[in-house]
Protein backbone atom coordinates (compact mmCIF):
# COMPACT_ATOMS: atom_id res chain seq x y z
CA UNK A 1 0.00 0.00 0.00
CA UNK A 2 1.74 3.02 -1.15
CA UNK A 3 1.37 6.46 0.99
CA UNK A 4 0.09 9.77 0.33
CA UNK A 5 2.84 12.88 0.63
CA UNK A 6 1.58 15.21 2.71
CA UNK A 7 3.34 18.88 3.18
CA UNK A 8 2.25 20.26 6.50
CA UNK A 9 2.87 24.05 7.01
CA UNK A 10 2.26 25.03 10.61
CA UNK A 11 4.56 26.81 12.48
CA UNK A 12 3.32 25.99 16.10
CA UNK A 13 5.14 22.72 17.31
CA UNK A 14 2.57 21.46 19.55
CA UNK A 15 0.40 21.70 16.60
CA UNK A 16 1.89 20.28 14.18
CA UNK A 17 2.64 17.57 16.07
CA UNK A 18 -0.58 17.23 17.55
CA UNK A 19 -2.03 16.86 13.90
CA UNK A 20 0.58 14.60 13.35
CA UNK A 21 -0.37 12.01 15.99
CA UNK A 22 -3.74 12.33 14.71
CA UNK A 23 -2.89 11.43 11.31
CA UNK A 24 -0.69 8.30 13.00
CA UNK A 25 -4.08 7.24 14.53
CA UNK A 26 -6.27 7.71 11.78
CA UNK A 27 -5.00 6.32 8.42
CA UNK A 28 -6.11 3.26 7.31
CA UNK A 29 -3.19 4.40 4.59
CA UNK A 30 -0.66 6.03 5.66
CA UNK A 31 1.25 9.58 5.03
CA UNK A 32 4.58 10.72 4.73
CA UNK A 33 4.55 14.44 6.35
CA UNK A 34 6.88 16.73 5.61
CA UNK A 35 6.61 20.15 7.83
CA UNK A 36 7.58 23.06 6.96
CA UNK A 37 7.39 26.52 9.67
CA UNK A 38 7.38 29.27 6.83
CA UNK A 39 5.47 29.92 4.00
CA UNK A 40 9.19 29.84 1.83
CA UNK A 41 10.15 26.91 3.29
CA UNK A 42 7.22 25.25 2.11
CA UNK A 43 7.19 27.08 -1.23
CA UNK A 44 11.02 25.18 -1.75
CA UNK A 45 10.02 22.33 -0.66
CA UNK A 46 6.93 22.12 -3.36
CA UNK A 47 9.29 23.23 -5.79
CA UNK A 48 11.63 20.23 -5.13
CA UNK A 49 9.59 17.36 -5.16
CA UNK A 50 5.85 16.21 -5.37
CA UNK A 51 3.33 16.30 -2.47
CA UNK A 52 -0.26 14.84 -2.68
CA UNK A 53 -1.82 17.76 -0.73
CA UNK A 54 -1.18 20.71 1.70
CA UNK A 55 -2.13 21.13 5.72
CA UNK A 56 -1.64 24.61 5.98
CA UNK A 57 -2.02 26.89 8.51
CA UNK A 58 -3.03 30.53 7.65
CA UNK A 59 -0.96 32.05 10.34
CA UNK A 60 2.85 31.98 10.03
CA UNK A 61 5.92 33.88 10.29
CA UNK A 62 6.52 35.64 6.82
CA UNK A 63 2.79 35.67 5.92
CA UNK A 64 -0.50 35.66 7.53
CA UNK A 65 -4.40 35.12 6.82
CA UNK A 66 -5.91 34.49 3.60
CA UNK A 67 -2.42 36.10 1.94
CA UNK A 68 -0.95 32.46 2.29
CA UNK A 69 -3.10 30.58 0.98
CA UNK A 70 -3.29 32.64 -2.08
CA UNK A 71 0.50 32.47 -2.45
CA UNK A 72 0.85 29.41 -2.14
CA UNK A 73 -1.78 28.35 -4.84
CA UNK A 74 -0.21 31.17 -6.88
CA UNK A 75 3.10 29.71 -6.44
CA UNK A 76 2.35 26.38 -5.92
CA UNK A 77 -0.68 25.29 -8.27
CA UNK A 78 -1.28 21.78 -8.74
CA UNK A 79 -1.66 20.55 -5.17
CA UNK A 80 -4.69 20.40 -3.48
CA UNK A 81 -4.86 22.29 0.06
CA UNK A 82 -6.94 21.69 2.88
CA UNK A 83 -7.06 24.99 5.88
CA UNK A 84 -6.52 24.65 9.10
CA UNK A 85 -8.51 28.12 10.95
CA UNK A 86 -8.49 29.07 14.56
CA UNK A 87 -11.41 29.89 17.14
CA UNK A 88 -14.18 28.59 14.16
CA UNK A 89 -13.25 31.22 11.72
CA UNK A 90 -16.22 30.42 9.80
CA UNK A 91 -15.86 33.39 7.36
CA UNK A 92 -11.56 32.60 6.79
CA UNK A 93 -12.95 29.24 6.02
CA UNK A 94 -15.08 30.28 3.25
CA UNK A 95 -13.09 32.75 1.67
CA UNK A 96 -10.30 29.63 1.65
CA UNK A 97 -12.61 27.79 -0.35
CA UNK A 98 -13.37 30.74 -3.19
CA UNK A 99 -9.67 31.17 -3.02
CA UNK A 100 -9.56 27.89 -4.22
CA UNK A 101 -8.46 25.60 -0.55
CA UNK A 102 -10.36 22.20 -1.26
CA UNK A 103 -11.53 22.38 2.48
CA UNK A 104 -10.77 23.94 5.48
CA UNK A 105 -10.79 22.78 9.09
CA UNK A 106 -11.36 24.70 12.61
CA UNK A 107 -7.23 23.19 14.30
CA UNK A 108 -10.17 23.47 17.57
CA UNK A 109 -12.20 20.31 16.59
CA UNK A 110 -9.60 17.99 14.66
CA UNK A 111 -9.89 14.23 15.43
CA UNK A 112 -8.56 11.41 13.24
CA UNK A 113 -11.92 10.30 11.31
CA UNK A 114 -12.27 13.87 10.66
CA UNK A 115 -9.11 14.58 9.21
CA UNK A 116 -9.00 11.48 7.57
CA UNK A 117 -12.11 12.19 5.80
CA UNK A 118 -11.09 15.63 4.66
CA UNK A 119 -8.16 14.80 3.22
CA UNK A 120 -9.23 11.89 1.12
CA UNK A 121 -12.15 14.12 -0.12
CA UNK A 122 -9.64 16.83 -0.67
CA UNK A 123 -7.76 14.87 -2.61
CA UNK A 124 -10.55 12.93 -4.65
CA UNK A 125 -12.79 16.21 -5.18
CA UNK A 126 -9.01 17.70 -6.64
CA UNK A 127 -8.59 14.42 -8.74
CA UNK A 128 -12.17 14.84 -10.25
CA UNK A 129 -12.27 18.73 -10.73
CA UNK A 130 -8.71 17.99 -12.85
CA UNK A 131 -9.93 15.51 -15.27
CA UNK A 132 -13.68 17.35 -15.75
CA UNK A 133 -11.07 20.16 -17.09
CA UNK A 134 -8.95 18.30 -19.44
CA UNK A 135 -12.26 16.31 -20.57
CA UNK A 136 -13.55 19.65 -21.15
CA UNK A 137 -10.26 20.88 -22.66
CA UNK A 138 -10.50 17.93 -24.73
CA UNK A 139 -13.81 18.02 -25.81
CA UNK A 140 -13.43 21.30 -27.42
CA UNK A 141 -10.69 19.98 -30.02
CA UNK A 142 -11.42 20.70 -33.67
CA UNK A 143 -12.63 17.13 -34.29
CA UNK A 144 -16.64 16.72 -33.97
CA UNK A 145 -17.30 14.58 -30.88
CA UNK A 146 -20.72 13.34 -29.80
CA UNK A 147 -21.60 10.93 -27.01
CA UNK A 148 -24.43 8.69 -27.05
CA UNK A 149 -25.77 6.55 -24.40
CA UNK A 150 -25.64 2.53 -25.07
CA UNK A 151 -29.46 3.07 -26.93
CA UNK A 152 -27.48 5.78 -28.98
CA UNK A 153 -29.44 8.47 -28.21
CA UNK A 154 -26.85 11.53 -27.51
CA UNK A 155 -26.46 12.64 -24.62
CA UNK A 156 -23.59 15.71 -25.78
CA UNK A 157 -22.08 17.18 -28.78
CA UNK A 158 -19.08 19.78 -28.83
CA UNK A 159 -18.67 22.67 -31.27
CA UNK A 160 -16.95 21.16 -33.93
CA UNK A 161 -20.05 19.24 -34.44
CA UNK A 162 -21.66 22.27 -34.81
CA UNK A 163 -19.59 23.63 -36.91
CA UNK A 164 -19.41 20.38 -39.50
CA UNK A 165 -23.31 19.08 -39.62
CA UNK A 166 -24.70 22.85 -38.76
CA UNK A 167 -26.65 21.05 -35.85
CA UNK A 168 -26.50 22.97 -32.40
CA UNK A 169 -26.49 20.46 -29.37
CA UNK A 170 -29.75 21.28 -28.42
CA UNK A 171 -31.35 20.10 -31.67
CA UNK A 172 -29.71 16.92 -31.61
CA UNK A 173 -29.86 15.64 -27.90
CA UNK A 174 -31.86 12.83 -27.21
CA UNK A 175 -32.14 12.18 -31.11
CA UNK A 176 -30.22 9.09 -32.73
CA UNK A 177 -27.17 10.04 -34.94
CA UNK A 178 -29.19 8.68 -37.50
CA UNK A 179 -30.74 12.01 -38.14
CA UNK A 180 -27.06 12.68 -39.82
CA UNK A 181 -27.55 9.68 -42.49
CA UNK A 182 -26.98 10.25 -45.79
CA UNK A 183 -28.48 7.23 -47.33
CA UNK A 184 -25.32 6.80 -49.32
CA UNK A 185 -24.26 3.54 -47.26
CA UNK A 186 -26.24 0.86 -47.33
CA UNK A 187 -28.13 -1.79 -44.85
CA UNK A 188 -25.15 -3.81 -44.87
CA UNK A 189 -22.55 -0.87 -44.44
CA UNK A 190 -24.06 0.04 -41.22
CA UNK A 191 -24.42 -4.42 -40.04
CA UNK A 192 -20.42 -4.52 -40.78
CA UNK A 193 -19.71 -1.16 -38.53
CA UNK A 194 -22.41 -2.63 -35.96
CA UNK A 195 -20.89 -5.86 -35.68
CA UNK A 196 -17.42 -4.42 -35.99
CA UNK A 197 -18.08 -2.07 -33.10
CA UNK A 198 -19.75 -4.31 -30.77
CA UNK A 199 -17.10 -7.15 -31.42
CA UNK A 200 -13.84 -4.56 -30.72
CA UNK A 201 -15.43 -1.86 -29.33
CA UNK A 202 -14.14 -0.16 -32.03
CA UNK A 203 -15.11 1.00 -35.85
CA UNK A 204 -12.97 3.47 -38.01
CA UNK A 205 -14.06 4.18 -41.29
CA UNK A 206 -15.23 7.01 -43.94
CA UNK A 207 -18.77 7.73 -43.94
CA UNK A 208 -21.25 10.16 -45.59
CA UNK A 209 -23.31 11.83 -44.05
CA UNK A 210 -25.70 14.81 -44.17
CA UNK A 211 -25.51 18.44 -43.30
CA UNK A 212 -28.77 20.24 -41.71
CA UNK A 213 -28.87 22.10 -44.59
CA UNK A 214 -29.29 18.80 -46.73
CA UNK A 215 -25.76 18.88 -48.32
CA UNK A 216 -23.83 15.32 -48.01
CA UNK A 217 -20.28 15.27 -47.27
CA UNK A 218 -17.86 12.17 -46.29
CA UNK A 219 -16.10 12.47 -42.93
CA UNK A 220 -13.74 10.07 -41.70
CA UNK A 221 -15.08 8.75 -38.05
CA UNK A 222 -14.17 6.74 -35.48
CA UNK A 223 -16.08 5.34 -33.00
CA UNK A 224 -15.13 3.73 -29.45
CA UNK A 225 -17.81 1.66 -26.98
CA UNK A 226 -17.16 2.88 -23.35
CA UNK A 227 -17.93 0.20 -20.59
CA UNK A 228 -18.07 -0.05 -17.06
CA UNK A 229 -15.75 -2.08 -14.81
CA UNK A 230 -18.51 -4.76 -15.12
CA UNK A 231 -17.71 -4.60 -18.62
CA UNK A 232 -21.95 -3.44 -19.41
CA UNK A 233 -21.67 -0.80 -21.79
CA UNK A 234 -21.97 3.15 -20.92
CA UNK A 235 -21.44 4.93 -23.84
CA UNK A 236 -20.56 5.82 -27.60
CA UNK A 237 -18.32 7.93 -28.57
CA UNK A 238 -17.38 9.06 -32.09
CA UNK A 239 -15.38 11.43 -33.11
CA UNK A 240 -15.27 12.71 -36.73
CA UNK A 241 -13.96 15.60 -39.17
CA UNK A 242 -15.02 16.64 -42.23
CA UNK A 243 -12.85 15.20 -45.06
CA UNK A 244 -14.42 16.56 -48.25
CA UNK A 245 -11.32 19.33 -48.89
CA UNK A 246 -9.06 16.35 -48.51
CA UNK A 247 -10.73 14.23 -50.69
CA UNK A 248 -11.10 17.18 -53.54
CA UNK A 249 -7.33 17.63 -53.25
CA UNK A 250 -6.80 14.04 -53.48
CA UNK A 251 -8.70 14.07 -57.12
CA UNK A 252 -7.00 16.91 -58.06
CA UNK A 253 -3.58 15.71 -57.74
CA UNK A 254 -4.56 12.37 -59.17
CA UNK A 255 -6.82 14.46 -61.82
CA UNK A 256 -3.29 16.43 -63.11
CA UNK A 257 -1.17 13.37 -62.32
CA UNK A 258 -2.98 11.17 -65.15
CA UNK A 259 -4.37 14.19 -67.59
CA UNK A 260 -2.91 15.81 -70.07
CA UNK A 261 -3.61 19.99 -69.66
CA UNK A 262 -3.48 20.64 -73.54
CA UNK A 263 -6.09 18.10 -74.62
CA UNK A 264 -7.62 16.98 -71.08
CA UNK A 265 -7.12 13.49 -72.33
CA UNK A 266 -5.82 10.72 -70.53
CA UNK A 267 -1.55 10.95 -70.39
CA UNK A 268 0.80 8.36 -71.03
CA UNK A 269 1.20 7.70 -67.16
CA UNK A 270 -1.73 6.88 -67.14
CA UNK A 271 -2.41 4.97 -70.35
CA UNK A 272 0.60 2.77 -69.23
CA UNK A 273 -1.54 1.80 -65.85
CA UNK A 274 -4.90 0.82 -68.24
CA UNK A 275 -2.65 -1.28 -70.69
CA UNK A 276 -1.87 -3.17 -67.81
CA UNK A 277 -4.83 -3.95 -66.28
CA UNK A 278 -6.31 -4.64 -70.27
CA UNK A 279 -3.31 -7.10 -70.68
CA UNK A 280 -4.21 -8.86 -67.10
CA UNK A 281 -8.06 -8.91 -68.53
CA UNK A 282 -6.44 -10.45 -71.16
CA UNK A 283 -4.74 -13.25 -69.33
CA UNK A 284 -7.58 -13.90 -66.63
CA UNK A 285 -10.63 -14.11 -69.20
CA UNK A 286 -9.00 -14.88 -72.62
CA UNK A 287 -11.01 -11.66 -73.68
CA UNK A 288 -9.70 -9.88 -76.49
CA UNK A 289 -8.96 -6.61 -77.29
CA UNK A 290 -7.91 -3.95 -79.65
CA UNK A 291 -5.40 -1.34 -79.52
CA UNK A 292 -4.55 1.73 -81.84
CA UNK A 293 -2.19 4.07 -82.02
CA UNK A 294 -2.15 7.33 -84.49
CA UNK A 295 -0.06 10.34 -85.65
CA UNK A 296 -0.91 13.25 -87.74
CA UNK A 297 -0.01 13.55 -90.78
CA UNK A 298 2.42 16.14 -91.65
CA UNK A 299 1.91 17.97 -88.30
CA UNK A 300 5.21 19.85 -88.59
CA UNK A 301 4.27 21.15 -92.09
CA UNK A 302 0.72 21.91 -90.51
CA UNK A 303 2.89 24.04 -87.12
CA UNK A 304 5.20 25.78 -89.75
CA UNK A 305 2.29 26.80 -91.97
CA UNK A 306 -0.34 28.00 -89.57
CA UNK A 307 1.60 28.57 -86.52
CA UNK A 308 1.81 26.45 -83.16
CA UNK A 309 -1.02 28.37 -81.81
CA UNK A 310 -3.66 26.54 -84.51
CA UNK A 311 -1.24 22.93 -84.11
CA UNK A 312 -2.64 22.91 -80.11
CA UNK A 313 -5.92 24.14 -81.54
CA UNK A 314 -5.94 21.27 -84.00
CA UNK A 315 -4.88 18.69 -81.13
CA UNK A 316 -7.65 19.76 -79.07
CA UNK A 317 -10.33 19.81 -81.45
CA UNK A 318 -8.63 16.06 -82.60
CA UNK A 319 -9.12 14.57 -79.67
CA UNK A 320 -12.51 15.95 -78.95
CA UNK A 321 -13.79 14.26 -82.54
CA UNK A 322 -12.14 11.14 -81.61
CA UNK A 323 -13.17 11.04 -78.03
CA UNK A 324 -16.87 11.44 -79.55
CA UNK A 325 -16.78 8.53 -81.78
CA UNK A 326 -15.39 5.77 -79.30
CA UNK A 327 -17.29 3.60 -77.11
CA UNK A 328 -17.92 4.40 -73.74
CA UNK A 329 -15.68 1.61 -72.32
CA UNK A 330 -12.76 2.49 -74.86
CA UNK A 331 -9.81 4.36 -73.82
CA UNK A 332 -8.14 7.22 -75.22
CA UNK A 333 -4.65 8.33 -74.20
CA UNK A 334 -2.53 11.74 -75.60
CA UNK A 335 0.62 9.22 -76.22
CA UNK A 336 2.85 12.35 -76.46
CA UNK A 337 3.28 15.46 -79.24
CA UNK A 338 0.83 14.58 -82.13
CA UNK A 339 0.37 10.38 -80.88
CA UNK A 340 -2.51 9.25 -80.06
CA UNK A 341 -3.17 5.50 -78.82
CA UNK A 342 -6.52 3.87 -77.92
CA UNK A 343 -7.49 0.78 -76.38
CA UNK A 344 -10.78 -1.21 -77.55
CA UNK A 345 -11.85 -3.89 -74.91
CA UNK A 346 -13.89 -6.34 -75.76
CA UNK A 347 -12.73 -6.29 -79.58
CA UNK A 348 -11.36 -8.54 -81.97
CA UNK A 349 -9.15 -7.87 -85.35
CA UNK A 350 -11.85 -7.13 -87.34
CA UNK A 351 -13.70 -4.77 -84.72
CA UNK A 352 -10.49 -3.01 -83.90
CA UNK A 353 -9.62 -2.51 -88.12
CA UNK A 354 -13.01 -0.87 -88.37
CA UNK A 355 -12.71 1.07 -85.54
CA UNK A 356 -9.34 2.42 -86.93
CA UNK A 357 -10.60 3.07 -90.55
CA UNK A 358 -13.62 4.68 -89.16
CA UNK A 359 -12.01 7.18 -87.00
CA UNK A 360 -9.58 7.96 -90.20
CA UNK A 361 -11.91 8.74 -92.41
CA UNK A 362 -14.42 10.74 -89.95
CA UNK A 363 -10.84 12.90 -89.55
CA UNK A 364 -10.30 13.03 -93.06
CA UNK A 365 -13.87 14.23 -93.79
CA UNK A 366 -14.32 17.03 -92.15
CA UNK A 367 -11.65 20.07 -92.79
CA UNK A 368 -10.55 21.99 -88.99
CA UNK A 369 -11.49 25.20 -88.54
CA UNK A 370 -8.07 27.18 -88.85
CA UNK A 371 -6.11 24.50 -90.65
CA UNK A 372 -7.94 22.73 -93.20
CA UNK A 373 -7.87 19.22 -93.75
CA UNK A 374 -6.12 17.03 -91.27
CA UNK A 375 -5.55 13.45 -91.72
CA UNK A 376 -3.92 10.58 -89.90
CA UNK A 377 -2.23 7.38 -89.86
CA UNK A 378 -3.22 4.14 -87.90
CA UNK A 379 -1.33 1.52 -86.71
CA UNK A 380 -3.90 -1.26 -85.13
CA UNK A 381 -3.07 -4.43 -83.13
CA UNK A 382 -4.96 -7.25 -80.63
CA UNK A 383 -3.50 -7.79 -77.57
CA UNK A 384 -1.93 -11.11 -76.92
CA UNK A 385 -2.40 -13.13 -73.54
CA UNK A 386 1.31 -13.19 -73.36
CA UNK A 387 2.23 -9.97 -74.20
CA UNK A 388 3.81 -7.51 -72.02
CA UNK A 389 3.39 -3.83 -72.73
CA UNK A 390 6.85 -3.09 -74.86
CA UNK A 391 6.15 -5.92 -77.26
CA UNK A 392 2.70 -4.48 -77.85
CA UNK A 393 3.60 -0.92 -78.33
CA UNK A 394 6.58 -2.38 -80.23
CA UNK A 395 3.61 -3.82 -82.71
CA UNK A 396 1.93 -1.02 -82.43
CA UNK A 397 4.69 1.22 -83.82
CA UNK A 398 5.68 -0.90 -86.38
CA UNK A 399 1.96 -0.82 -87.56
CA UNK A 400 2.17 3.05 -87.47
CA UNK A 401 4.86 2.87 -89.14
CA UNK A 402 3.52 0.63 -92.18
CA UNK A 403 0.90 3.05 -92.58
CA UNK A 404 2.79 6.15 -92.60
CA UNK A 405 5.05 4.31 -95.17
CA UNK A 406 2.31 2.79 -97.38
CA UNK A 407 1.59 7.03 -97.61
CA UNK A 408 -0.16 7.89 -94.91
CA UNK A 409 -3.89 8.96 -94.33
CA UNK A 410 -4.36 4.96 -93.63
CA UNK A 411 -4.61 1.98 -91.53
CA UNK A 412 -1.68 -0.80 -91.01
CA UNK A 413 -2.42 -3.74 -89.16
CA UNK A 414 0.01 -6.09 -87.62
CA UNK A 415 -0.78 -9.37 -85.65
CA UNK A 416 1.47 -11.50 -84.60
CA UNK A 417 0.84 -14.56 -82.67
CA UNK A 418 2.98 -16.31 -80.96
CA UNK A 419 4.98 -18.50 -82.93
CA UNK A 420 4.06 -16.27 -86.48
CA UNK A 421 6.67 -14.96 -88.33
CA UNK A 422 6.45 -11.26 -89.38
CA UNK A 423 5.73 -12.66 -93.15
CA UNK A 424 2.41 -13.75 -91.72
CA UNK A 425 1.48 -9.98 -91.44
CA UNK A 426 -1.69 -9.12 -93.04
CA UNK A 427 -0.08 -6.48 -95.62
CA UNK A 428 -1.33 -2.37 -94.69
CA UNK A 429 -4.41 -1.54 -95.78
CA UNK A 430 -3.87 1.36 -98.10
CA UNK A 431 -6.91 3.61 -98.22
CA UNK A 432 -5.59 6.76 -99.26
CA UNK A 433 -8.40 8.74 -101.00
P1 LIG B 1 4.49 12.47 -90.17
O1 LIG B 1 3.40 12.50 -91.18
O2 LIG B 1 5.60 11.57 -90.59
O3 LIG B 1 3.98 12.12 -88.84
O4 LIG B 1 5.04 13.93 -90.12
P2 LIG B 1 5.05 14.89 -88.91
O5 LIG B 1 5.46 16.23 -89.38
O6 LIG B 1 3.74 14.85 -88.23
O7 LIG B 1 6.11 14.19 -88.05
P3 LIG B 1 6.89 14.44 -86.72
O8 LIG B 1 6.50 13.41 -85.73
O9 LIG B 1 8.35 14.48 -87.10
O10 LIG B 1 6.47 15.85 -86.22
C1 LIG B 1 5.58 16.02 -85.19
C2 LIG B 1 5.47 17.47 -84.90
O11 LIG B 1 4.46 17.72 -83.94
C3 LIG B 1 6.74 18.06 -84.35
C4 LIG B 1 6.31 18.94 -83.21
O12 LIG B 1 6.72 20.27 -83.35
C5 LIG B 1 4.80 18.89 -83.28
N1 LIG B 1 4.21 18.88 -81.96
C6 LIG B 1 4.43 18.00 -80.99
N2 LIG B 1 3.71 18.34 -79.89
C7 LIG B 1 3.02 19.47 -80.20
C8 LIG B 1 2.12 20.30 -79.49
O13 LIG B 1 1.79 20.07 -78.34
N3 LIG B 1 1.60 21.37 -80.15
C9 LIG B 1 1.95 21.65 -81.42
N4 LIG B 1 1.39 22.73 -82.01
N5 LIG B 1 2.81 20.90 -82.11
C10 LIG B 1 3.35 19.83 -81.52
MG1 LIG C 1 3.00 13.17 -87.46
MG1 LIG D 1 4.82 12.01 -84.61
Amino acid sequence: MSEYRLLLIEDNPADAELVEDLLDDCAERGYVVERAGRLREALGLLEERPFDIALLDLGLPDSQGLDTLRLLVESAGGIPVVVMTGHQDRGTGTGAIRLGAQDFLPKEELHPALLARALHYAMERYRSQREVRLMATAFDSAQAIVVTDPQGRILRANHAFTRITGYAEDEVLGKNPRVLQSGRQDLEFYHRLWTELLENDHWEGEIWNRRRDGSVYPQWESISAVRNEAGQLEYFVAVFHDISEQKRLEAELEHEATTDRLTGLYNRQRFDAELDRALARTERYASEAGAILFDIDHFKRLNDTHGHDIGDRVLVELSRRVAHSLRRADFLARWGGEEFVVLLPETDAEGARYMAERLRREIAATPFEDAGPVTISLGVTILHRDDDPDTLLKRLDNALYDAKHAGRNCTAYHHRAPGEDADAEAPPLSLLQ
